[in-house]
């Protein structure tokens, strides 16, 4: 049985989840369902990084002990996963002691090879971004250009990872494999910064008592990027489970966005050469969302809440609009007006309509029967649809979908079966009913890894004894 490994970035719990995080984490759920549905052997890894400076710092304003704090911030984010029906298979946290002890065998691998030396480090650091910022980065007023905030100086002993060692085969690897990083811009910017920014990089801190020890220098932690990144493979049980370790790595597809695709295009594989461990097939990029037009913030009070939008929309249509509205990989601007009119117009006329008249039609025209070997004679060719899916082109694969939607209401259009029925020509109006039906089915087939709970009602509907259309449509119009 083919494997497909996929995983979301670990998210910091020092806030809750929304849209960005959202976007991606639903991303990563389609290609999960959809590798399912092709018969598969599916790992999906979500979890949450709870190493980091900032975790002590929102704990101590929150009152709580550290442990208290992370337990319960880990919990809200994997209960906004599974209340979302987002289908992981693993959720895992860097607390966790598989976790550490994974990190304690990875540190000592890359010792060994001798890519870890002692070094003395300093500069400018920004405790939010939780990096070194170099003084060519810092903005106009010498701020952080992400947090605009002064950053500290910092000056310690540090191990350092030998990561300049590693640029001729990282630029090798992406040379030779062009869909190692995807989409091609990002791709693009990776290599640049590794040719001209690659330098080794600090990998543990003296200063901060939270996070894993370094082994063998109980001074030092390890500092945070180069722990989490290490949860893709303690997620499939490094240095634990070999059996199923091997099973699934290399990882099929990270997916994460484009403000981390440094770390994990360039540090993350270098890493993995260091270890020696096979290097993952696919890094893919997504962009960002705004807000009708702006940046999502806190203080314009803008984020989107993807559990405050249930209120409105299921999930699924909130899924639907995400990927429909904007090509994976671009940037995308999220607006409830234009998920209401998606909504109205492909969801509740194009699909909703279609379905309510096919059921109504095969309750009054065919006695609710439908023939399975008739509905084997017919098929759109919806194939392209799932090609598309599998190479990340989610708004094509919709486009596509779509395709078959608009075709269908047409033939029906023109078929008239209402005037079939009342001409009594009845092989007729079976043909046409059993050609609908089928690619209907098609279309419920392909539409399922966007919108798994309403294509799950929409074939419980199609698939009934005796069918009939539901007195509530499944996509009420929406004022
Ligand atoms: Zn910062």
């Amino acid at each position: 049985m083919d494997k497909f490994y996929i995983t979301t970035p670990i998210y910091y719990i020092n806030g809750t989840p929304h849209l960005g995080h959202t976007y991606t984490t639903v991303a990563a759920d389609i290609l999960a369902r959809w590798h399912r549905i092709q018969g598969k052997d599916v790992f999906f890894l979500v979890g949450t990084d709870e190493n980091s400076q900032k975790v002590v710092e929102a704990a101590k304003k929150a009152g709580k002990s550290l442990q208290e704090f992370t337990d319960e911030m880990s919990s809200i984010w994997r209960e906004t996963w599974l209340k979302l029906g987002i289908s992981f298979d693993r959720f895992i946290r860097t607390t966790s002691p598989e976790h550490i002890n994974a990190v304690k065998i990875f540190w000592e691998r890359v010792q060994e090879k001798g890519d870890i030396y002692l070094g003395e480090y300093e500069g400018w650091y920004c405790v939010d971004c939780e990096e070194f910022i170099k003084e060519s980065d810092l903005d106009d007023g010498g701020l952080c250009p992400y947090h605009k905030k002064k950053p500290d100086i910092l000056k310690e002993k540090n191990y350092f990872f030998r990561l300049s060692k590693y640029k001729d085969a990282l630029l090798e690897h992406i040379e030779k494999n062009p869909d190692f990083i995807l989409p091609v811009e990002r791709r693009n910017e990776v290599v640049s910064y590794i040719k001209n920014h690659l330098e080794d990089i600090s990998i543990s801190r003296e200063t901060i008592d939270w996070g894993i020890p370094v082994p063998g220098d109980e001074n030092q932690r390890i500092y945070v990027w180069f722990d989490a990144l290490i949860n893709y493979l303690s997620g499939i049980g490094f240095g634990q489970d070999e059996a199923k370790f091997s099973k699934y790595w290399p990882a099929d597809v990270h997916l994460l966005g484009k403000e981390i695709s440094k770390f994990h295009c360039a540090l993350w594989p270098a890493m993995l050469m260091s270890a020696e461990i096979e290097l993952p097939k696919t890094f893919f990029v997504h962009g960002h969302w705004t807000s009708d037009g702006q940046k999502m913030s806190k203080t314009i009070g803008n984020v989107v809440n993807p559990i405050d939008l249930m209120q409105e929309f299921s999930f699924d249509v909130v899924r639907y609009f995400l990927f429909r509205e904007t090509p994976f990989g671009s940037d995308g601007d999220f607006s409830i007006a234009r998920l209401k009119e998606r909504y109205n117009s492909e969801l509740a006329n194009d699909l909703g309509n279609l379905l309510q008249r096919t059921l109504n039609m095969i309750d009054k025209y065919l006695d609710g029967r439908i023939d399975e070997e008739k509905v084997a004679l017919y098929s759109y060719g919806l194939e392209q649809a799932g090609v598309y899916l599998e190479n990340f082109k989610f708004d094509l694969a919709l486009q596509e979908i779509w395709s078959a939607v608009s075709h269908l209401n047409k033939f029906i259009e023109e078929e008239k079966p209402w005037e079939l029925f009342k001409n009594n020509e009845k092989e007729k109006l079976s043909e046409v009913l059993h050609r609908v039906y089928a690619i209907l089915k098609e279309i419920v087939y392909f539409l399922e890894p966007f919108m798994p709970e309403i294509t799950k009602k929409m074939r419980e509907l199609l698939e009934k004894d005796r069918i009939s259309a539901p007195d509530t449509p499944l996509f009420p119009k929406k004022e």
